[in-house]
């Protein structure tokens, strides 16, 4: 055979060769060169949607949507390099990429009939355009753009206006969308998008040679810098067409609710809007293309979770009995009875805790209302079967607090709880593990140090986790593995909107304490300005006068930033010398020895001060009835939850409370509307659904290793009721065919475990 190699390196196949190994002319081809072979592939692979018998997940169908986005026609290397900034890689990237919002550009609106407040497209010519100088100095790019009927003006402040001469040329027709704004007589619109015609052309015919811009409601999609919307409406529209018929799902219309369009349609109506569509919904992300997506989505992620709760379940584990030998015991040392909530939620436990399988609960409830109390209750029950108990905090403080509490209880029934932290040395140290090796610790608690690997449990049997959202999965399922699938329960003070629950801890029962022990008191909470500080000192004097006794908190952000803590320290000598001379004032941070904290709060429980300053350290452990006020210094710079813990530190006695939240009055929108809400309400929940609404799922879990999983198009603020259904229709199915074994429910697991089988740690299941 003759291969000929030209002088530019160039290597020419003859056409024979070419159509005896299958190619043809146009074909793209990726070369590979490795082990000595040159290898020739055809790029984009095989594009044909027809099934090949295999199942979904290696079918051809399957493999076209990975296709790399940089092989599809018309985008070059530098193109896929700016779609790769926002993680669009492959076609399957690109078609879940959700536009942020959506123009109405079916039809023109004339210029005269634009109104103020309408987001409009308009075509015009431009009539003038240079920079004009306002009355109050300012420079100001502004453009005169008509048509037929009338004119508008378009302003550009900073603009570059070099820049903008060269484009916004005198005689150059457009067409442009904006915000229209009326002032006076004038209508404007500020940085207007612009589409430019070429010129000389007639605007008809340019509309209609372009339907994938014009005569349409079109998607707005996010980009980045140097990318444009018309050129990503260009790949998509590419994608669409090439593509979109790959895409197949596997959930069998009867699942699907009434109404839901099938993925595929869903897909391309999100991209190309039908044209009856209505442009709110598009916006809001609630048609019904957007929600079939969103059910999609959650669909897998709830049938995830619904089959690693089957499986837990099915295990083996430990059958506790219930001896009511300690738990009786400590119910008679207690100084009041358990509410009827923690009564439930104890009997639901004992109940888990009896089966031959591993618990896996939740218990939610506000701050409070005495979760440690249940869990060292079921951690009593553990201890009576001769079996180990881990209970991890996400803090020192809070573990050495559950230490004091628990050791407390359990030292007067003669039993051996042990604190790991991550300051032990030496021979305590050594000594410490030792005693939890052997088995004679038999409560064990610290934060994650409890989870490392040096600690080995003789004979684990409950691991306690509090605070569960500041841990992700992944500790859960290391604790899991210090002992042989000990029951696990997780407690959370921070009530988590339920949607949220669903989503991160579907997987679990849920138990609500819902009742806070008797002769608490709603705590009236009010906001007050920088300038009113001599009233709120006034209101401190009146305080302590009574008797009562207060908190002083000041922000800090991070334990060790030294600013702050100079704030708090110089402000509790400031009130000592100069405002309450006569009053007793105690410091506390949390750089102070453990000793020294413990000196201070003692002091302060015995009332010998009246006044406690403090950072968010108080924010756990400080039980005072006592203490009827607080004032928080900054408030703005608080977090909503942690606002609501803070204050649940006052209101503990029968004596009515106080929450004054000193502000600057110069504050962010978000901070505003947080000490809007903590001001108005006390309920943890609706308190907690505000926080995630104000920030977001990621930020109000604290990101990523809250264990949130990634959704492309679900958003569980938005879609809270088709996450519901989702959950529903996901938990019946695995209920009516828990292997799987009806008509097309196989190829529903393999969906699900090569979407979230890693993730949920589905693998193994096989
Ligand atoms: P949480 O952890 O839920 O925030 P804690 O368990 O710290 O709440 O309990 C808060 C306070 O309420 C503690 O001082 C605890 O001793 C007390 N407490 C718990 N249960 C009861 C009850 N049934 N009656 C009265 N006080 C209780
Ligand atoms: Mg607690």
């Amino acid at each position: 055979m003759n291969l000929t190699v030209e002088k530019n390196g160039s290597l020419i196949l003859p056409p024979e060769l070419i159509s005896s190994i299958g190619f043809s002319s146009g074909d793209e081809v990726a070369i590979d060169i490795s082990n000595g072979e040159v290898r020739l592939t055809r790029a984009p692979p095989i594009l044909s949607s027809a099934r090949t018998g295999g199942t979904l997940a290696d079918s051809i169908a399957r493999k076209n949507l990975q296709t790399g986005i940089q092989f599809i026609k018309g985008i070059g290397p530098k193109l896929a390099a700016l779609l790769e900034k926002r993680d669009i890689r492959s076609v399957e990237d690109a078609l879940y990429l959700m536009p942020l919002r959506y123009e109405d550009r079916r039809e023109l609106i004339p210029v005269s009939r634009l109104s103020a407040g309408q987001s409009a497209v308009f075509s015009g010519k431009v009539i003038s355009a240079d920079v004009v100088t306002t009355k109050g100095g300012r420079r100001v790019f502004e453009a005169l753009v008509s048509d037929d009927s009338g004119t508008i003006t378009f302003k550009w402040f900073n603009a570059n206006s070099t820049w903008m001469k060269r484009t916004w040329k005198v005689g150059r027709v457009g067409v442009f969308s904006g915000e229209v704004n009326q002032y006076g007589y004038q209508r404007e619109v500020h940085h207007p998008d612009v589409e430019w015609l070429p010129e000389g052309a007639d605007l008809k015919a340019v509309l209609a040679a372009d339907p994938a811009n014009f005569g349409r409601i079109v998607p707005v999609y996010p980009l980045t810098e140097g990318l444009h919307q018309k050129t990503m409406r260009r790949v998509m529209r590419e994608v669409l067409n090439g593509f979109l018929d790959n895409v197949e799902s596997v959930l069998p219309d009867n699942l699907l609710p009434v109404g839901f369009p099938p993925l595929k349609v869903a897909l391309s109506q999100v991209h190309a809007p039908n044209q009856d569509a209505v442009l709110a919904e598009l916006n809001e992300g609630s048609t019904l293309a957007h929600r079939a997506l969103a059910f999609d989505e959650f669909f897998y992620w709830e049938l995830g979770l619904a089959l690693k709760k089957r499986n837990v379940a099915l295990e083996d584990g430990i059958a506790f009995q219930v001896t009511h030998r300690y738990t009786k015991e400590l119910a008679k040392l207690l100084p009041f009875e358990l509410t009827a909530a923690q009564r439930r939620v104890l009997s639901e436990i004992k109940s888990d805790m009896m089966l031959p399988h591993p618990m896996n609960r939740l218990i939610q409830g506000d701050v409070g209302c005495g979760k440690t109390l249940v869990a060292l209750m079921a951690s009593l029950i553990a201890v009576e079967n001769g079996y180990q108990v881990a209970i991890m905090a996400p803090t020192e403080i809070l573990a050495e607090q559950h230490w004091h509490t628990i050791h407390g209880w359990c030292s007067q029934m003669g039993l051996k709880v042990v604190l790991i932290t991550a300051g032990m040395k030496g021979k305590a140290k050594k000594e410490t593990l030792e005693r939890v090796a052997d088995g004679t610790a038999q409560i064990v608690i610290g934060t994650h140090s409890v989870i490392q690997e040096k600690v080995e449990f003789a004979r684990l049997g409950l691991g306690v986790i509090d605070e569960q959202h500041r841990f992700g999965v992944l500790q859960r399922g290391i604790l899991r593995k210090k002992g042989i699938n000990p029951d696990i329960l997780v407690m959370t003070a921070t009530p988590i909107p339920r949607t949220l629950a669903m989503t991160l801890f579907g997987d679990l029962s849920l138990s609500v304490i819902d009742e806070l022990p008797p002769g608490r008191t709603k705590v009236e909470t009010r906001m007050f300005y920088e300038s009113r500080r001599s009233q709120v000192y006034d209101m401190i004097r009146a305080e302590v006068a009574q008797k009562r006794q207060v908190y002083i908190i000041y922000p800090l952000v991070e334990e060790t930033e030294k600013s702050d803590l100079k704030a708090a320290s110089q402000m509790a000598e400031h009130l000592e010398k100069d405002v309450f001379p006569t009053l007793r004032i105690g410091l506390l941070h949390g750089r102070m020895s453990p000793d020294d904290k413990e000196t201070i709060m003692g002091s302060f429980k015995l009332n010998k001060l009246d006044i406690l300053v403090s950072t968010t350290v108080i924010e756990v452990g400080i039980d005072v009835p006592n203490a009827t006020l607080m004032v928080v210094e900054h408030a703005e710079r608080f977090g909503l939850s942690q606002l609501h813990q803070l204050r649940g530190r006052v209101g503990r006695g029968s004596a009515g409370s106080r929450c004054i939240l000193l502000t600057t009055g110069r504050m962010s929108e978000d901070a505003d509307k947080r000490l809007k809400v903590i001001e108005s309400t006390t309920d943890g929940f609706r308190i907690a659904e505000a926080d995630l609404e104000i920030r977001g799922p990621g930020d109000f879990l604290g990101t990523r290793q809250a264990g949130m999983p990634d959704f492309r198009v679900a958003n569980i603020l938005r879609d809270g009721n088709i996450l519901e259904q989702a959950r529903q229709v996901a938990f019946d199915l695995l209920d009516n065919d828990p292997d799987f074994s009806a008509p097309g429910h196989a190829a529903l697991r393999e969906e699900l475990l090569r979407r979230w089988g890693r993730r949920l740690e589905l693998a193994t299941i096989g």
